[in-house]
């Protein structure tokens, strides 16, 4: 049995709630799991208050995914056991909330102009009142039957060199581990498989993350290897996830507890916390 270390709920994109992730994953009898929704905490405090409540034998890890760009490339950065009460993260999450309402607006205008009528209401229905993501606009383009699939709105309309893709707001992964660190959080680099380029995942090293999510559904074996042992190279953490954002999107993505890391190298993670927090507290 695996810990998840990458789940999405509907604060962010997913479609389970909060609670519906902890239950699922409670019934699969999955040891442990971390909620990383893109570029909002929204989602944990539900989480853990559910999780406390009915499987107290689930280790909860409050998480985040923060989506950032270094020179046009897609660099998303994981946190791990932040602090999401932290005042500098929760201000800095809710600038980049407003910014992406903006950029749906400015998407939304560019389909207008293509002839799809979509309102900002329905989409913001669809995202129920939290983060919006293209996949919220992606949907809203299914449910009006503009297109037949979530992957044929991203290749035709919204993936990035697309006819109504607007550029997201700046945010450098520099700044997204130095928040993760601030909040007392691990810094880790998703997926850097999908990043198709691994000079960029030799500069992020650089930027000082701690971990590097190795196990994911879209990396194949020969990846695993060698981002293991970069990890190793690097004395850097190893993580993974399924990336699960739920059954009826992202059909190559996993399902809950699909992909993970075994107990094994969740003490690794675990250990690594507990000398970083007690080092933290020697300090003041
Ligand atoms: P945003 O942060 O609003 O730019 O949306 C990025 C999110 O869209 C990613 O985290 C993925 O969940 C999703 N996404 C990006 N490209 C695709 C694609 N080709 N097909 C399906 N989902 C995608
Ligand atoms: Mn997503
Ligand atoms: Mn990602
Ligand atoms: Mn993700």
């Amino acid at each position: 049995m695996l810990y998840d270390l990458h789940i999405h709920t509907s604060a962010s994109d997913g479609l389970l709630s909060p609670v519906e992730v902890i239950s699922q994953a409670r019934d699969i009898g999955l040891p442990g799991l971390a909620i990383t929704d893109h570029d909002t905490v929204d989602g944990l405090e539900e989480a853990r208050c559910f999780m406390e409540e009915n499987s107290p034998a689930l280790d909860f890890i409050p998480g985040i995914e923060m989506n950032t760009e270094l020179a046009e490339k897609e660099i998303h950065i994981l946190g791990y056991f932040i602090d999401y009460h932290n005042r500098l993260l929760l201000k800095r999450l809710q600038e980049i909330k407003e910014a992406r309402l903006d950029r749906a607006r400015k998407m939304i205008m560019r389909l207008a102009n293509m002839g799809f009528n979509i309102d900002m209401e329905q989409v913001e229905r669809i995202a129920r009142g939290d983060l919006i993501a293209r996949p919220h606009i992606a949907q809203v383009l299914m449910e009006n039957a503009y297109v037949s699939s979530v992957k044929e709105a991203f290749d035709k309309y919204i993936g990035k060199g697309c006819p109504a893709y607007v550029n997201r707001y700046k945010f450098l992964p520099t700044e997204a581990i130095e928040l993760i660190k601030g909040a007392g959080g691990i810094a880790v680099l998703a997926h850097p498989g999908l990043i198709r380029d691994d000079s960029f995942v030799v500069t992020i090293i650089s930027l000082g993350i701690e971990g590097i999510e190795v196990f994911y559904p879209e990396h194949n074996h020969g990846q695993v290897l060698k981002y293991s042992q970069l990890s190793r190279e690097n004395r850097l953490l190893i993580t993974g996830g399924s990336d699960f954002h739920g059954y009826n999107q992202d059909e190559n993505r996993g399902r809950i507890g699909s992909c993970g890391v075994n107990p094994e190298i969740m003490r690794n993670i675990f250990d690594y916390q507990q000398r970083k927090t007690k080092n933290q507290q020697e300090e003041h």
